[in-house]
Protein backbone atom coordinates (compact mmCIF):
# COMPACT_ATOMS: atom_id res chain seq x y z
CA UNK A 1 0.00 0.00 0.00
CA UNK A 2 1.57 3.25 -1.09
CA UNK A 3 1.47 6.42 1.70
CA UNK A 4 -1.30 9.27 0.55
CA UNK A 5 1.22 12.00 0.89
CA UNK A 6 2.04 14.79 -1.61
CA UNK A 7 5.29 14.38 -3.90
CA UNK A 8 7.05 17.83 -4.63
CA UNK A 9 10.42 17.45 -6.52
CA UNK A 10 13.55 18.47 -4.16
CA UNK A 11 14.71 21.59 -5.49
CA UNK A 12 17.99 23.86 -5.38
CA UNK A 13 15.57 26.94 -5.85
CA UNK A 14 13.15 25.83 -2.90
CA UNK A 15 16.36 26.40 -0.74
CA UNK A 16 16.58 29.82 -1.55
CA UNK A 17 12.91 30.67 -1.70
CA UNK A 18 12.59 28.54 1.93
CA UNK A 19 16.56 30.82 3.06
CA UNK A 20 14.95 33.89 1.97
CA UNK A 21 11.56 33.90 3.45
CA UNK A 22 12.34 32.24 6.64
CA UNK A 23 15.74 34.00 7.47
CA UNK A 24 15.35 37.54 5.73
CA UNK A 25 17.71 39.27 7.77
CA UNK A 26 20.43 36.82 7.23
CA UNK A 27 23.58 38.23 5.62
CA UNK A 28 25.87 37.38 2.83
CA UNK A 29 29.16 39.34 3.65
CA UNK A 30 32.06 38.93 1.01
CA UNK A 31 35.44 40.22 0.28
CA UNK A 32 34.98 41.16 -2.79
CA UNK A 33 38.02 40.86 -5.44
CA UNK A 34 37.81 44.59 -5.95
CA UNK A 35 39.19 44.90 -2.77
CA UNK A 36 35.99 46.05 -0.32
CA UNK A 37 33.58 44.64 1.71
CA UNK A 38 30.47 43.66 0.00
CA UNK A 39 27.13 42.62 2.28
CA UNK A 40 23.64 41.97 1.29
CA UNK A 41 20.63 40.57 2.89
CA UNK A 42 19.35 36.87 1.64
CA UNK A 43 15.97 38.81 0.47
CA UNK A 44 18.59 41.26 -1.30
CA UNK A 45 20.46 37.75 -2.52
CA UNK A 46 17.46 35.91 -3.92
CA UNK A 47 16.48 39.25 -5.87
CA UNK A 48 19.67 38.94 -7.93
CA UNK A 49 19.89 35.90 -8.22
CA UNK A 50 15.94 36.06 -9.72
CA UNK A 51 17.84 38.55 -12.03
CA UNK A 52 20.97 36.97 -13.00
CA UNK A 53 18.69 33.50 -13.66
CA UNK A 54 16.79 36.23 -15.88
CA UNK A 55 19.91 36.87 -17.62
CA UNK A 56 20.96 33.40 -18.23
CA UNK A 57 17.89 32.35 -19.63
CA UNK A 58 18.35 35.74 -22.23
CA UNK A 59 21.77 34.59 -23.05
CA UNK A 60 20.47 31.34 -23.93
CA UNK A 61 21.26 29.21 -21.24
CA UNK A 62 18.52 26.13 -21.17
CA UNK A 63 17.70 23.19 -18.89
CA UNK A 64 20.89 20.91 -18.92
CA UNK A 65 23.09 23.48 -20.30
CA UNK A 66 26.73 23.41 -18.83
CA UNK A 67 27.64 26.85 -17.04
CA UNK A 68 31.39 26.48 -15.30
CA UNK A 69 32.83 29.16 -12.67
CA UNK A 70 36.12 29.81 -12.09
CA UNK A 71 36.19 32.17 -9.40
CA UNK A 72 36.57 32.88 -5.59
CA UNK A 73 34.12 32.57 -2.31
CA UNK A 74 31.61 35.39 -2.89
CA UNK A 75 28.25 37.04 -3.48
CA UNK A 76 28.59 36.77 -7.24
CA UNK A 77 29.86 33.15 -6.83
CA UNK A 78 26.56 32.13 -4.33
CA UNK A 79 24.11 34.32 -7.23
CA UNK A 80 25.61 31.90 -9.78
CA UNK A 81 25.12 28.42 -8.16
CA UNK A 82 21.44 29.35 -7.00
CA UNK A 83 20.80 30.92 -10.36
CA UNK A 84 22.16 28.01 -12.96
CA UNK A 85 20.66 24.78 -10.64
CA UNK A 86 17.49 27.20 -10.37
CA UNK A 87 16.61 27.30 -14.10
CA UNK A 88 17.52 23.51 -14.50
CA UNK A 89 21.30 23.86 -16.08
CA UNK A 90 24.06 22.60 -14.35
CA UNK A 91 26.30 24.75 -12.33
CA UNK A 92 30.49 23.15 -13.21
CA UNK A 93 32.92 24.83 -10.33
CA UNK A 94 36.04 24.72 -11.95
CA UNK A 95 39.90 24.61 -9.33
CA UNK A 96 41.60 27.03 -10.48
CA UNK A 97 44.63 25.27 -9.04
CA UNK A 98 44.65 22.77 -11.78
CA UNK A 99 46.83 22.60 -14.38
CA UNK A 100 46.37 23.95 -17.95
CA UNK A 101 46.19 20.83 -19.32
CA UNK A 102 43.53 19.61 -16.26
CA UNK A 103 41.42 22.62 -16.79
CA UNK A 104 41.59 22.37 -20.64
CA UNK A 105 40.25 18.73 -20.45
CA UNK A 106 37.30 19.59 -18.08
CA UNK A 107 36.30 22.41 -19.76
CA UNK A 108 36.01 20.65 -23.13
CA UNK A 109 34.74 17.52 -21.39
CA UNK A 110 31.93 18.92 -19.99
CA UNK A 111 31.03 21.22 -22.96
CA UNK A 112 30.70 24.13 -21.22
CA UNK A 113 28.49 26.88 -22.63
CA UNK A 114 29.50 29.71 -20.96
CA UNK A 115 32.27 30.60 -18.57
CA UNK A 116 32.01 33.10 -15.55
CA UNK A 117 35.28 34.07 -13.91
CA UNK A 118 36.64 36.14 -11.59
CA UNK A 119 38.73 39.34 -12.34
CA UNK A 120 41.57 37.93 -11.20
CA UNK A 121 41.30 34.68 -13.21
CA UNK A 122 41.65 36.80 -16.87
CA UNK A 123 44.83 36.07 -17.45
CA UNK A 124 44.41 32.21 -16.20
CA UNK A 125 41.62 32.09 -19.25
CA UNK A 126 43.78 34.09 -21.52
CA UNK A 127 45.91 31.47 -21.68
CA UNK A 128 44.25 28.32 -22.79
CA UNK A 129 41.64 30.00 -24.52
CA UNK A 130 42.45 28.89 -27.68
CA UNK A 131 42.15 25.47 -26.82
CA UNK A 132 38.37 25.73 -25.11
CA UNK A 133 34.90 25.67 -26.90
CA UNK A 134 35.20 28.30 -29.73
CA UNK A 135 31.57 29.36 -29.53
CA UNK A 136 32.22 29.63 -25.21
CA UNK A 137 30.65 32.94 -23.89
CA UNK A 138 32.70 34.52 -21.33
CA UNK A 139 31.21 36.82 -18.14
CA UNK A 140 33.74 38.91 -15.64
CA UNK A 141 32.31 38.65 -12.49
CA UNK A 142 32.61 42.31 -11.99
CA UNK A 143 30.82 45.60 -12.82
CA UNK A 144 31.47 48.42 -15.42
CA UNK A 145 33.36 50.34 -13.66
CA UNK A 146 35.99 47.25 -12.30
CA UNK A 147 36.16 45.83 -15.98
CA UNK A 148 39.41 44.44 -17.06
CA UNK A 149 41.23 44.94 -20.31
CA UNK A 150 40.64 41.15 -21.41
CA UNK A 151 42.13 39.75 -24.35
CA UNK A 152 39.02 37.91 -25.25
CA UNK A 153 35.78 39.30 -25.68
CA UNK A 154 34.14 38.97 -22.53
CA UNK A 155 30.45 40.58 -20.89
CA UNK A 156 30.55 41.91 -17.69
CA UNK A 157 28.39 40.56 -14.84
CA UNK A 158 26.55 42.94 -13.54
CA UNK A 159 25.38 43.89 -17.00
CA UNK A 160 23.24 40.61 -17.28
CA UNK A 161 21.27 41.33 -14.09
CA UNK A 162 20.84 45.45 -14.92
CA UNK A 163 17.05 46.05 -15.43
CA UNK A 164 15.95 41.85 -15.31
CA UNK A 165 12.52 41.18 -13.09
CA UNK A 166 13.05 40.31 -9.34
CA UNK A 167 10.63 37.59 -9.72
CA UNK A 168 10.49 34.53 -11.17
CA UNK A 169 8.39 31.33 -11.65
CA UNK A 170 11.15 29.02 -11.02
CA UNK A 171 10.78 25.70 -13.51
CA UNK A 172 9.99 22.43 -11.95
CA UNK A 173 11.53 19.30 -13.08
CA UNK A 174 11.86 15.88 -12.26
CA UNK A 175 14.22 16.07 -8.61
CA UNK A 176 16.67 13.63 -10.36
CA UNK A 177 18.21 16.61 -12.64
CA UNK A 178 21.48 17.48 -13.02
CA UNK A 179 22.19 20.93 -10.85
CA UNK A 180 26.00 20.47 -10.43
CA UNK A 181 29.02 19.26 -11.82
CA UNK A 182 32.82 19.13 -9.85
CA UNK A 183 35.75 17.06 -11.36
CA UNK A 184 37.96 14.87 -8.81
CA UNK A 185 41.37 15.92 -9.09
CA UNK A 186 41.98 12.43 -9.97
CA UNK A 187 46.11 10.99 -9.33
CA UNK A 188 46.18 9.46 -12.57
CA UNK A 189 44.33 9.65 -15.76
CA UNK A 190 41.90 12.51 -16.56
CA UNK A 191 39.94 13.97 -14.18
CA UNK A 192 36.60 12.46 -13.54
CA UNK A 193 33.15 14.55 -12.89
CA UNK A 194 30.58 13.89 -10.06
CA UNK A 195 27.20 15.29 -11.11
CA UNK A 196 25.26 16.35 -8.63
CA UNK A 197 21.39 16.15 -8.98
CA UNK A 198 18.85 18.42 -7.09
CA UNK A 199 17.70 15.72 -4.94
CA UNK A 200 21.19 14.42 -3.67
CA UNK A 201 21.89 18.18 -3.02
CA UNK A 202 18.76 18.99 -0.95
CA UNK A 203 19.15 15.99 0.49
CA UNK A 204 22.84 16.71 1.87
CA UNK A 205 22.03 20.24 2.71
CA UNK A 206 19.54 18.71 5.29
CA UNK A 207 21.93 15.67 6.06
CA UNK A 208 24.36 18.37 7.05
CA UNK A 209 21.94 20.76 9.14
CA UNK A 210 20.79 18.23 11.00
CA UNK A 211 24.50 16.47 11.68
CA UNK A 212 26.69 19.27 12.15
CA UNK A 213 25.11 21.00 15.67
CA UNK A 214 27.56 22.91 16.91
CA UNK A 215 28.42 24.59 13.60
CA UNK A 216 24.07 25.34 12.25
CA UNK A 217 22.52 27.99 14.53
CA UNK A 218 20.80 30.75 13.55
CA UNK A 219 22.06 34.22 13.73
CA UNK A 220 25.42 33.29 13.73
CA UNK A 221 27.90 33.39 11.21
CA UNK A 222 30.05 30.65 9.48
CA UNK A 223 33.13 31.34 7.25
CA UNK A 224 33.56 29.16 4.45
CA UNK A 225 37.60 28.91 3.72
CA UNK A 226 36.54 25.41 1.77
CA UNK A 227 36.18 26.90 -2.00
CA UNK A 228 33.11 27.25 -3.64
CA UNK A 229 35.15 25.83 -6.43
CA UNK A 230 35.52 22.42 -4.88
CA UNK A 231 32.66 20.19 -4.14
CA UNK A 232 30.20 23.01 -3.14
CA UNK A 233 32.12 24.19 -0.08
CA UNK A 234 31.13 21.05 1.64
CA UNK A 235 27.31 21.95 1.46
CA UNK A 236 27.93 25.14 3.26
CA UNK A 237 26.09 27.17 0.34
CA UNK A 238 22.74 25.30 1.28
CA UNK A 239 23.24 24.31 4.50
CA UNK A 240 23.92 27.93 5.88
CA UNK A 241 20.01 28.68 3.67
CA UNK A 242 18.87 26.16 5.18
CA UNK A 243 19.77 27.20 8.71
CA UNK A 244 19.51 31.00 8.51
CA UNK A 245 23.44 31.35 9.16
CA UNK A 246 25.05 34.38 7.81
CA UNK A 247 27.88 33.68 5.43
CA UNK A 248 31.17 35.35 5.83
CA UNK A 249 32.99 35.18 2.13
CA UNK A 250 36.33 35.68 2.39
CA UNK A 251 37.53 36.22 -1.23
CA UNK A 252 41.48 35.42 -2.72
CA UNK A 253 43.24 36.12 0.52
CA UNK A 254 43.27 32.66 2.97
CA UNK A 255 46.40 33.08 5.25
CA UNK A 256 46.26 33.80 8.75
CA UNK A 257 46.49 37.29 8.90
CA UNK A 258 43.95 38.00 6.74
CA UNK A 259 41.85 34.98 7.88
CA UNK A 260 42.41 36.35 11.37
CA UNK A 261 41.41 40.16 10.67
CA UNK A 262 37.93 38.91 8.70
CA UNK A 263 36.87 36.52 11.70
CA UNK A 264 37.17 39.16 14.23
CA UNK A 265 35.57 42.11 12.11
CA UNK A 266 32.67 39.97 11.38
CA UNK A 267 32.70 37.59 14.83
CA UNK A 268 32.74 34.46 12.66
CA UNK A 269 31.47 31.94 14.90
CA UNK A 270 32.09 28.85 12.55
CA UNK A 271 35.17 28.68 10.27
CA UNK A 272 35.51 25.80 7.87
CA UNK A 273 38.50 24.44 5.55
CA UNK A 274 41.22 21.81 5.29
CA UNK A 275 44.26 21.50 7.60
CA UNK A 276 46.77 23.43 5.78
CA UNK A 277 44.65 26.15 6.19
CA UNK A 278 44.15 26.33 9.92
CA UNK A 279 48.30 26.46 10.48
CA UNK A 280 48.35 30.07 9.09
CA UNK A 281 45.36 31.11 11.36
CA UNK A 282 46.82 29.38 14.27
CA UNK A 283 50.57 30.92 13.85
CA UNK A 284 48.67 34.54 13.61
CA UNK A 285 46.63 33.82 17.17
CA UNK A 286 49.91 32.84 18.60
CA UNK A 287 51.12 36.01 17.53
CA UNK A 288 48.10 38.38 18.67
CA UNK A 289 48.08 36.01 21.55
CA UNK A 290 44.32 35.92 21.52
CA UNK A 291 41.64 33.82 19.54
CA UNK A 292 39.29 36.25 16.94
CA UNK A 293 36.41 37.58 18.89
CA UNK A 294 33.21 35.33 18.64
CA UNK A 295 35.23 32.17 17.36
CA UNK A 296 33.53 29.22 18.71
CA UNK A 297 33.88 26.37 16.06
CA UNK A 298 36.13 24.75 13.70
CA UNK A 299 35.65 22.20 10.56
CA UNK A 300 38.60 20.54 9.73
CA UNK A 301 38.27 18.07 6.43
CA UNK A 302 40.00 17.36 3.37
CA UNK A 303 43.02 15.42 4.68
CA UNK A 304 43.51 14.01 8.31
CA UNK A 305 43.45 16.98 10.86
CA UNK A 306 46.53 16.52 12.84
CA UNK A 307 45.98 15.65 16.92
CA UNK A 308 48.20 18.92 17.81
CA UNK A 309 46.24 20.62 15.51
CA UNK A 310 42.80 19.26 17.43
CA UNK A 311 44.31 20.03 20.81
CA UNK A 312 45.55 23.59 20.25
CA UNK A 313 42.17 24.28 18.96
CA UNK A 314 40.58 22.97 22.20
CA UNK A 315 42.61 24.64 24.47
CA UNK A 316 41.30 27.71 23.23
CA UNK A 317 37.23 26.79 23.24
CA UNK A 318 37.40 26.25 19.88
CA UNK A 319 35.40 22.81 19.36
CA UNK A 320 36.49 20.47 16.33
CA UNK A 321 34.55 18.76 14.07
CA UNK A 322 36.79 16.61 12.13
CA UNK A 323 34.80 15.59 9.09
CA UNK A 324 35.43 13.15 6.08
CA UNK A 325 34.02 12.67 2.40
CA UNK A 326 34.55 12.38 -0.98
CA UNK A 327 33.75 14.79 -4.43
CA UNK A 328 31.92 11.80 -4.98
CA UNK A 329 30.13 11.86 -1.74
CA UNK A 330 28.71 15.61 -2.13
CA UNK A 331 31.34 15.01 -0.03
CA UNK A 332 30.33 14.61 3.67
CA UNK A 333 30.32 11.45 4.79
CA UNK A 334 30.68 11.09 8.40
CA UNK A 335 31.03 14.43 11.15
CA UNK A 336 33.15 14.76 13.94
CA UNK A 337 30.35 15.78 16.71
CA UNK A 338 30.97 14.10 20.15
CA UNK A 339 28.74 11.76 21.81
CA UNK A 340 27.06 13.42 25.46
CA UNK A 341 28.17 10.22 27.26
CA UNK A 342 31.91 12.04 25.87
CA UNK A 343 32.11 14.93 27.38
CA UNK A 344 33.00 13.30 31.27
CA UNK A 345 36.39 11.71 29.63
CA UNK A 346 39.51 12.89 30.12
CA UNK A 347 41.12 15.61 27.64
CA UNK A 348 43.74 13.22 25.68
CA UNK A 349 40.56 10.78 25.67
CA UNK A 350 38.42 12.92 24.08
CA UNK A 351 41.68 14.40 21.46
CA UNK A 352 41.78 10.72 20.37
CA UNK A 353 38.32 10.50 19.69
CA UNK A 354 38.09 14.12 17.79
CA UNK A 355 41.44 13.09 16.03
CA UNK A 356 39.18 10.00 14.21
CA UNK A 357 36.65 11.11 11.67
CA UNK A 358 33.48 11.20 13.55
CA UNK A 359 30.57 8.74 13.24
CA UNK A 360 28.40 8.48 10.10
CA UNK A 361 25.86 10.97 8.66
CA UNK A 362 22.28 9.94 8.36
CA UNK A 363 21.96 8.32 4.85
CA UNK A 364 25.14 7.21 4.81
CA UNK A 365 26.20 3.71 4.77
CA UNK A 366 29.56 2.14 5.95
CA UNK A 367 31.28 -1.00 5.35
CA UNK A 368 34.77 -2.96 5.59
CA UNK A 369 36.15 -5.33 3.31
CA UNK A 370 39.16 -7.27 2.81
CA UNK A 371 40.96 -7.98 -0.02
CA UNK A 372 38.75 -10.54 -1.51
CA UNK A 373 36.01 -8.49 -0.55
CA UNK A 374 34.55 -9.97 2.70
CA UNK A 375 33.10 -8.06 5.32
CA UNK A 376 35.21 -7.38 8.47
CA UNK A 377 33.92 -6.01 11.79
CA UNK A 378 33.78 -2.72 13.33
CA UNK A 379 35.33 -3.65 15.94
CA UNK A 380 38.34 -0.71 15.97
CA UNK A 381 40.89 -3.47 14.77
CA UNK A 382 40.09 -4.58 11.35
CA UNK A 383 41.24 -2.56 8.76
CA UNK A 384 39.77 -2.70 5.25
CA UNK A 385 38.82 -0.73 2.26
CA UNK A 386 35.86 1.70 3.34
CA UNK A 387 33.10 1.46 0.76
CA UNK A 388 29.98 3.83 1.17
CA UNK A 389 26.03 3.29 -0.23
CA UNK A 390 23.75 6.65 0.29
CA UNK A 391 21.71 9.38 -2.06
CA UNK A 392 23.99 11.88 -2.08
CA UNK A 393 27.16 9.35 -3.45
CA UNK A 394 27.35 9.04 -7.16
CA UNK A 395 26.51 6.03 -8.85
CA UNK A 396 28.94 6.65 -11.82
CA UNK A 397 30.83 9.42 -13.61
CA UNK A 398 29.77 11.73 -15.93
CA UNK A 399 30.33 11.01 -19.40
CA UNK A 400 32.72 8.23 -18.85
CA UNK A 401 31.57 4.51 -19.07
CA UNK A 402 34.80 2.86 -18.21
CA UNK A 403 35.24 4.49 -15.07
CA UNK A 404 31.98 4.37 -14.25
CA UNK A 405 31.73 0.33 -14.57
CA UNK A 406 34.48 0.26 -12.05
CA UNK A 407 33.06 2.68 -9.70
CA UNK A 408 30.79 0.74 -7.50
CA UNK A 409 31.02 -3.62 -6.41
CA UNK A 410 28.80 -5.75 -6.89
CA UNK A 411 26.21 -5.25 -4.25
CA UNK A 412 26.03 -1.38 -5.71
CA UNK A 413 28.65 0.15 -3.24
CA UNK A 414 30.68 3.10 -3.92
CA UNK A 415 34.81 2.14 -3.14
CA UNK A 416 36.58 5.32 -1.31
CA UNK A 417 39.92 3.76 -2.29
CA UNK A 418 40.48 4.56 1.65
CA UNK A 419 41.47 2.07 4.56
CA UNK A 420 39.91 2.50 7.62
CA UNK A 421 38.47 0.94 10.60
CA UNK A 422 35.44 1.39 12.34
CA UNK A 423 35.07 1.16 16.14
CA UNK A 424 32.15 0.18 17.99
CA UNK A 425 30.95 3.12 19.00
CA UNK A 426 30.67 4.45 15.27
CA UNK A 427 33.77 6.20 14.68
CA UNK A 428 35.65 5.95 11.38
CA UNK A 429 39.73 6.00 11.65
CA UNK A 430 40.90 6.80 7.87
CA UNK A 431 44.06 4.99 8.06
CA UNK A 432 45.22 5.91 4.37
CA UNK A 433 44.68 6.05 0.92
CA UNK A 434 45.02 2.33 -0.32
CA UNK A 435 47.85 3.21 -2.39
CA UNK A 436 49.94 5.56 0.17
CA UNK A 437 49.95 2.55 2.88
CA UNK A 438 53.67 1.90 3.46
CA UNK A 439 53.90 -1.83 3.60
CA UNK A 440 56.72 -3.15 5.18
CA UNK A 441 58.05 -7.17 5.47
CA UNK A 442 53.99 -7.44 4.82
CA UNK A 443 52.62 -5.54 7.62
CA UNK A 444 50.66 -2.12 7.07
CA UNK A 445 52.08 1.05 8.45
CA UNK A 446 49.89 3.98 8.24
CA UNK A 447 51.12 7.20 6.88
CA UNK A 448 48.40 9.41 8.08
CA UNK A 449 48.97 8.07 12.04
CA UNK A 450 53.20 9.16 11.44
CA UNK A 451 52.75 12.35 9.78
CA UNK A 452 50.16 13.15 12.60
CA UNK A 453 52.84 12.27 15.49
CA UNK A 454 55.71 13.87 13.64
CA UNK A 455 53.62 17.12 13.17
CA UNK A 456 53.04 17.43 16.97
CA UNK A 457 56.76 17.87 17.26
CA UNK A 458 57.45 21.91 18.36
CA UNK A 459 60.47 21.76 15.92
CA UNK A 460 58.02 20.03 12.58
CA UNK A 461 55.59 22.72 10.42
CA UNK A 462 54.59 19.56 8.27
CA UNK A 463 55.43 16.35 7.79
CA UNK A 464 54.58 13.52 5.15
CA UNK A 465 55.35 9.89 5.34
CA UNK A 466 56.00 7.83 2.33
CA UNK A 467 57.44 4.32 1.32
CA UNK A 468 60.42 3.63 -0.58
CA UNK A 469 62.03 0.90 -2.02
CA UNK A 470 64.29 -2.03 0.52
CA UNK A 471 65.75 -5.14 -0.53
CA UNK A 472 64.93 -6.90 2.79
CA UNK A 473 61.39 -5.03 3.99
CA UNK A 474 59.80 -4.41 0.67
CA UNK A 475 59.26 -0.77 1.34
CA UNK A 476 60.42 1.50 4.31
CA UNK A 477 59.02 4.56 5.60
CA UNK A 478 60.73 7.41 5.52
CA UNK A 479 59.75 11.27 6.65
CA UNK A 480 59.72 14.41 4.38
CA UNK A 481 59.27 17.64 6.45
CA UNK A 482 59.27 20.75 6.70
CA UNK A 483 61.11 22.85 10.00
CA UNK A 484 58.77 25.66 11.93
CA UNK A 485 59.83 29.19 11.69
CA UNK A 486 62.90 29.61 13.49
CA UNK A 487 63.45 26.21 15.00
CA UNK A 488 66.47 23.81 14.68
CA UNK A 489 66.11 20.50 12.84
CA UNK A 490 66.00 17.64 15.15
CA UNK A 491 68.17 14.78 14.03
CA UNK A 492 66.39 11.59 12.88
CA UNK A 493 67.19 9.92 16.15
CA UNK A 494 65.07 12.84 18.21
CA UNK A 495 62.71 12.30 16.06
CA UNK A 496 62.21 8.47 16.29
CA UNK A 497 62.66 9.31 19.83
CA UNK A 498 59.40 11.29 19.50
CA UNK A 499 57.42 9.17 17.55
CA UNK A 500 58.32 6.18 19.69
CA UNK A 501 55.55 6.52 22.15
CA UNK A 502 52.99 6.16 19.86
CA UNK A 503 54.82 3.25 17.75
CA UNK A 504 56.27 0.06 17.43
CA UNK A 505 60.44 0.02 16.70
CA UNK A 506 59.76 -1.12 13.06
CA UNK A 507 57.29 1.54 12.21
CA UNK A 508 59.58 4.18 12.90
CA UNK A 509 60.76 5.88 9.80
CA UNK A 510 64.72 5.15 8.37
CA UNK A 511 65.29 8.67 7.34
CA UNK A 512 64.03 12.20 7.90
CA UNK A 513 64.82 14.41 4.21
CA UNK A 514 64.21 18.30 5.66
CA UNK A 515 62.56 20.15 2.43
CA UNK A 516 61.36 23.87 1.73
CA UNK A 517 57.63 23.28 1.32
CA UNK A 518 55.67 19.75 0.84
CA UNK A 519 53.97 19.58 -2.82
CA UNK A 520 50.38 20.21 -2.40
CA UNK A 521 47.46 18.83 -4.56
CA UNK A 522 44.54 21.60 -6.21
CA UNK A 523 42.58 20.41 -2.97
CA UNK A 524 45.72 21.71 -0.81
CA UNK A 525 46.47 18.28 0.09
CA UNK A 526 49.81 16.98 0.41
CA UNK A 527 50.26 15.34 -2.99
CA UNK A 528 52.26 12.38 -2.36
CA UNK A 529 52.76 11.92 -6.08
CA UNK A 530 54.38 15.06 -6.93
CA UNK A 531 56.49 13.95 -3.72
CA UNK A 532 57.33 10.62 -4.77
CA UNK A 533 58.19 11.85 -8.25
CA UNK A 534 60.49 14.62 -6.42
CA UNK A 535 62.55 12.30 -4.60
CA UNK A 536 62.80 9.87 -7.77
CA UNK A 537 66.32 9.54 -7.26
CA UNK A 538 66.15 9.15 -3.35
CA UNK A 539 68.01 5.87 -2.20
CA UNK A 540 67.61 3.92 1.00
CA UNK A 541 69.95 5.02 3.41
CA UNK A 542 71.15 1.29 3.46
CA UNK A 543 71.35 1.30 -0.12
CA UNK A 544 73.11 4.29 -0.28
CA UNK A 545 76.35 2.52 2.25
CA UNK A 546 76.21 -0.52 -0.03
CA UNK A 547 76.27 1.22 -3.50
P1 LIG B 1 38.39 14.86 -2.55
O1 LIG B 1 37.47 14.06 -3.38
O2 LIG B 1 39.40 15.63 -3.32
O3 LIG B 1 37.67 15.69 -1.55
O4 LIG B 1 39.27 13.81 -1.71
C1 LIG B 1 38.69 12.80 -0.94
C2 LIG B 1 39.75 12.09 -0.15
O5 LIG B 1 40.37 12.98 0.78
C3 LIG B 1 39.22 10.97 0.71
O6 LIG B 1 39.01 9.79 -0.03
C4 LIG B 1 40.32 10.83 1.75
O7 LIG B 1 41.41 10.09 1.25
C5 LIG B 1 40.77 12.26 1.95
N1 LIG B 1 40.13 12.84 3.14
C6 LIG B 1 39.08 13.67 3.18
N2 LIG B 1 38.80 14.02 4.46
C7 LIG B 1 39.69 13.38 5.25
C8 LIG B 1 39.92 13.32 6.66
N3 LIG B 1 39.20 14.01 7.53
N4 LIG B 1 40.93 12.53 7.10
C9 LIG B 1 41.68 11.82 6.24
N5 LIG B 1 41.52 11.85 4.91
C10 LIG B 1 40.53 12.61 4.41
Amino acid sequence: MKGMMMHQPLLVSEILEFGAGAYPKAEIVSVRTEGDIHRETLVEFRERTIQLAHGLKAHGVELGDRVATLAWNGYRHMELYYAISGIGAVCHTINPRLSAEQMIYIVNHAEDKVLFLDTTFVPLIAAVKDHLPKDMTYVIMTDKAHMPDAPFEALCYEDLLEGQPTEIEWPLFDEETACGLCYTSGTTGNPKGALYSHRSTVLHGMMMSVMQTTTFNEGLSVLPVVPLFHVNAWGLPYSSLLSGMNMVMPGPALDGESLFKLMDQEKVFSAWGVPTIWQGLLGEIEKQGRKPEGFGDVVIGGSAAPRSMIEAFEKMDVSVGHAWGMTEMSPVGTHGIMPKWMENEPFDTRIDYKSKQGRRCFGVELKLVDEDGNRLPHDGKAVGELYVRGNTVVSGYFKNEEASAKALDSEGWFGTGDVATIDPNGFLSIQDRAKDLIKSGGEWISSIDLENIAMAHPAIAQAAAIGVAHPRWDERPILVAVAAEGAEKPDLDEVREHLSEHFAKWQLPDDVVWVDSIPLTATGKFSKLNLRKQLADYKHPELRETA
